[in-house]
């Protein structure tokens, strides 16, 4: 490997986290909460083990991968003391034997099936699987998560499921929407998180929110996100 070129790479990694750990400070503060309440998630799918090690170093303390073959395959080179590690995105049904036990959080749980799924894997394995809810807040066809419409009785039917715990909700907005459409979107999301945690349900902890991306993580805290989940504003554009 090209010494310079790595090293390079090192340099962005830690501009690009100084950076938004700024704006994060920043959003946080202009929403009327303190910058550690909302967390950083480090979204290391595509990337090398070399680099997300370096992120690491910094003091990242959170990371999220979204394709459980890839996640498996490298998490031997990762440097994970203390490091959270959570399943992001859809997780398909034949998937879930091989992660449940292997990540802290899995943040994409978008259907009853794949959380019955969860559920019985977890108790086989004798433990308690913490997760999110999936939202599709643009209400797209092709996009996963739940629609918010169901959203209620889905996380209510979930609740009752044995060896899962509902932590919070995730969610994506659609894409190419402006700024001012994507606050919108938040702003909704944010309400919906209100109205599940007012309603105290057994075994639901409406603790995380998890919304906001490369593109639009600061507009997703203005409007109560409590969890970032950054890609390639940290990372560099992925190639693949
Ligand atoms: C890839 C991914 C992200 C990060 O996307 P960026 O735009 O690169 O920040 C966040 N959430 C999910 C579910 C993802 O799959």
């Amino acid at each position: 490997m090209d010494e310079a070129l790595l090293k390079q790479r090192f340099y962005d990694i830690e501009e690009n986290y100084k950076t938004i750990m700024h704006n994060l400070s920043e959003a946080a503060i202009k929403s009327g909460r303190k910058p550690e309440d909302v967390r950083f998630m480090a979204v290391t799918k595509t990337v090398d083990s070399i680099y997300i090690n370096h992120a690491l170093s910094l003091g990242i303390d959170l990371i999220g991968e979204n394709r459980v073959q890839e996640f498996l395959g490298k998490r031997d080179e990762l440097k994970l003391d203390g490091v959270e590690k959570h399943l992001i995105g859809h997780l398909q049904t034949n998937k879930v034997r091989q992660i449940v036990g292997e990540v802290d959080m899995i943040d994409g749980v978008d259907s009853v099936k794949v959380a019955k799924e969860i559920g019985k894997v977890s108790q086989k394995k004798g433990i308690i699987t913490d997760v999110l809810v999936e939202v599709n807040i643009g209400g797209e066809e092709s996009k996963f998560g739940l629609d918010p419409s169901q959203l209620y009785e889905t996380v209510c039917e979930i609740s009752e499921i044995e060896g899962i715990k509902i932590n919070g909700l995730m969610a994506i907005p659609p894409i190419c929407t402006n700024e001012d459409e994507n606050r919108k979107f938040f702003a909704n999301m944010y309400t919906m998180f209100l109205d599940i945690k007012a309603k105290k349900l057994d075994n639901v902890s409406m603790n995380i929110l998890s919304m906001g991306m490369s593109d639009d993580y600061a507009s997703a805290v203005l409007e109560g996100s409590t969890m970032v989940r950054v890609g390639s504003s940290l990372f560099g554009r992925r190639v693949y």
